[in-house]
């Protein structure tokens, strides 16, 4: 699969497919008869995390997902649908961008030190259920880790052998907003097949489009046909409707200046006193990769390893260098994670840091809202009047 900022669009004459909703399992298992290790969206624990998917019926039939800033939770609807839920608090970024990894060992021995390198992963990956949103977040994350000058080889191992399986949001969630953000609710590229789930006329179905020749391979074995064009405009309408309703919205018509010249907004103070510096926000977030390494030895000495570890910029040790931290207040953390996101990401890396999922929001244990905040800072300070 090529990343989704370097793929080319769908190409022209490929025309969509409908797989009827009880043909989906036959996807899942010509994905697995291909050799892909077939990952989507389970739910667990209340939750809805991403993990081996081998039957459709492991897809979470049914559910909706009720977000807001500080609350999820799933509902059953009686609808049947596969993906009318949007996104939980797992990403892809634990696919290619493992949170934690042995890099080396060292071993003593009588000649002196051995060091052992990690073998290199491989994984064939099938990611069944990737949404428009999360498309673009590893796009972003392909850029850093893999084009830029701190090239990461374990992740590009990781992303050298995937199948995608776009889905189009159905409905939008309480805390999107990816329409702002220019990232969904519809998948564009970067997919080998996007599905569009179709609930209308009294039919269950996908519309599938194809975005490459792998995608096109797999639909020739497939129990499908041709989507008339009524089909097609019913998907397009679904996609439309969805992007009318999100959650959310953000001006990011010069977000970037605004944010940039107002580091000392008075609003920083008032979200400092409510965030936790919890780190939630960074770990949920599809886009961040920021990591550490820690070095350990046994007790015995004679073996010592390192490992590679997410980190965020909301601890202290973070930003720690000599003398002190260099971000020692919350205030200072909050204030670089938003204005990295949404302002310095673009001179550092091309495009905004935020791809408008809305995780950070839902799972901010005090529901701090990125969108209130952005735009709250982004505003002029209001001064009270005074006499004369
Ligand atoms: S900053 Fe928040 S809304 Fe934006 S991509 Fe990260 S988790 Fe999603
Ligand atoms: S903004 Fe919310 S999720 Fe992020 S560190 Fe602060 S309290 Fe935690």
């Amino acid at each position: 699969m090529l990343a989704p900022d370097r793929a080319e669009p769908a190409p022209a004459g490929r025309s969509p497919w409908i797989l009827g909703a009880s043909d989906l399992d036959v996807l899942v298992q010509a994905l697995a008869g291909l050799g892909y290790r077939v990952l989507g969206p389970v739910a667990r624990d209340g939750g809805i995390v991403i993990d081996e998917v081998r039957r459709a019926a492991d897809l979470p039939v049914g559910l909706e997902d009720v977000q807001a800033p500080g609350r999820f939770r799933l509902e059953r609807r009686d609808h049947g649908a596969y993906f009318a839920f949007t996104v939980g608090h797992v990403s892809w970024k634990q696919t290619f961008h493992v949170p934690v990894e042995r890099l080396f060992q060292v071993r003593r021995s009588k000649e002196g030190f051995s060091v052992i390198p990690e073998p290199m992963p491989h994984q064939r990956v099938a990611l069944l259920g990737a949404r428009a949103c999360d498309l673009h977040a590893i796009a972003i994350q392909d850029r850093i880790l893999m084009q830029g000058a701190h090239a990461d080889p374990r992740y590009a191992a990781r992303r050298s052998d995937v199948f995608v399986v776009a889905v189009n949001c159905i409905r939008a969630g309480n805390t999107c907003f990816c329409v702002s953000m220019g990232t969904g609710p519809r998948a564009e590229r970067g997919f080998d097949l996007a599905l569009t789930e179709l609930l209308d006329a009294g039919e269950h179905r996908f519309l599938v489009e194809v975005g490459s020749d792998a995608g096109a391979a797999v639909v020739a074995g497939m129990p499908v046909r041709p989507a008339t064009p009524e089909e097609a405009d019913a998907a397009a309408r679904v996609s439309a409707r969805t992007a009318s309703s999100m959650g959310r919205e953000l001006d990011t018509d010069g977000l970037k200046e605004r944010l940039q010249q107002n580091l000392e907004h008075p609003r920083w103070d008032e979200v400092a006193e409510r965030c936790l510096a919890c780190t939630n926000c960074t770990l949920v977030c599809p886009t961040c990769f920021c990591t550490d390494v820690e070095d350990t030895t046994d007790l015995t000495g004679e073996t010592a390893e390192r490992t590679k570890r997410l980190d965020s910029c909301f601890t202290m040790g973070f930003s720690h260098v000599h003398g002190g931290s260099v971000r020692s207040s919350i205030k200072a953390r909050y204030r670089q994670w938003l204005t990295h996101k949404l302002a310095s990401w673009h001179d550092q890396f091309g495009s905004s840091g935020c791809v408008g999922c809305g995780r950070c929001i839902t799972w901010c244990p005090v529901g701090i809202d990125i969108t209130e905040e952005a735009a709250a800072v982004g505003r002029p300070e209001q001064r009270p009047e005074t006499d004369g």
